[in-house]
């Protein structure tokens, strides 16, 4: 998220990851090395934090009671708007929100480096939880190493048109990811990938009356993503967990155990040591309404 290749950063003293300059597109976070899926290349906690609508008075009463040490971390970030007072254009364009519901963003000084791309092989997590209050940067499939690290700053699956909407009005650049190249010749594999979001909130909306149409949307989706989206991790952990309720509704409590386990899984290499405290809703799905003769086992994969 910003435009200049003369300024040096931080070594982040790191072997997974790099900052380097790329041409034209100021810099960039690259693997270092090959990297698992769900590996977590960076933890960070943020230079920053503040409500997502703040004026500029605000904020520079957030950045004024600062270190001098974050304050030049906070300055060494680069702003896309460069007409906007300096903090503004720098925290509209490096901020990421906390959580996907959350109405409060922060900078980080690096994962803030991460390039969009509607294709991106990483997801960040907001963890606040009891004395942990860290960005992590988990990486989304397989890397390899030398491969630049990218994330998507928006909600991925829209219409290209759309996503190129978002993109220029919040950070002023036009994406051309291989997708977004693809999708401006194909039209067909653009409608195709933004169903994929409206599968996904169909699932949530109408799991408990509409379970079987569900279970077919949820079978494409799953398709979707292991043949154009490369086998995300994220992707594949939000689908399992979704199905959960049509499967109860339906009560295919073979395939409910199956998707748990998988949900399970995924969920343990997602949120590491807090797990959990993120799996606790498909714990209380299972213990409402799965029979105990189905449940044998499931209690340990909880372990
Ligand atoms: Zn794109």
């Amino acid at each position: 998220m910003n435009n200049s290749i003369e300024r040096v950063i931080d070594d982040p003293q790191s072997d997974l990851f790099v900052i380097k300059p790329i041409d034209g597109k100021g810099l960039g976070m690259f693997a270092k090395c090959d990297l698992q899926c769900g590996t977590v290349i960076v933890c960070e906690k943020p230079l920053m934090k503040f409500p997502s609508y703040s004026s500029s008075i605000l904020l520079e009463a957030i950045y004024d009671k600062l270190d001098s040490e974050t304050k030049r971390r906070i300055q060494f970030l680069l702003a896309s708007q460069t007409r906007k007072h300096p903090l503004v254009g720098i925290c509209d364009t490096n901020s990421i929100p906390l959580a996907h519901d959350s109405n409060e963003k922060g900078l980080f000084y690096y994962i803030s480096m991460v390039n969009h791309s509607c294709e991106s092989n990483t997801f960040w997590i907001w963890f606040d939880y009891n004395n942990r209050q860290e960005m992590t940067l988990i990486a989304d499939r397989r890397i390899k190493a030398g491969e630049e690290l990218v994330c998507s700053y928006i909600e991925r699956f829209h219409l290209r048109e759309r996503r190129h909407e978002i993109l220029h009005n919040n950070w002023l650049f036009k994406c051309q990811c291989d997708i977004c190249e693809r999708h401006e010749k194909d039209k067909t594999s653009d409608v195709q990938w933004a169903s994929y979001s409206k599968a996904i909130d169909f699932i949530l909306e109408y799991g408990s009356k509409l379970s079987q149409e569900c279970m077919e949307a949820f079978s494409k989706s799953l398709k979707f993503v292991q043949e154009h989206y490369h086998h995300s991790l994220l992707q594949t952990f939000m689908l399992h967990f979704c199905i959960l309720i049509p499967c109860c509704m339906l009560k295919q409590w073979q395939d409910v155990v199956k998707y748990s386990r998988t949900a399970i899984r995924l969920g343990k290499i997602i949120y590491g040591d807090d797990y959990e405290r993120y799996l606790i809703p498909i714990k209380e799905i299972i213990e409402a309404e799965v029979p105990m003769e189905y449940r044998t086992g499931l209690e340990k994969d909880f372990k």
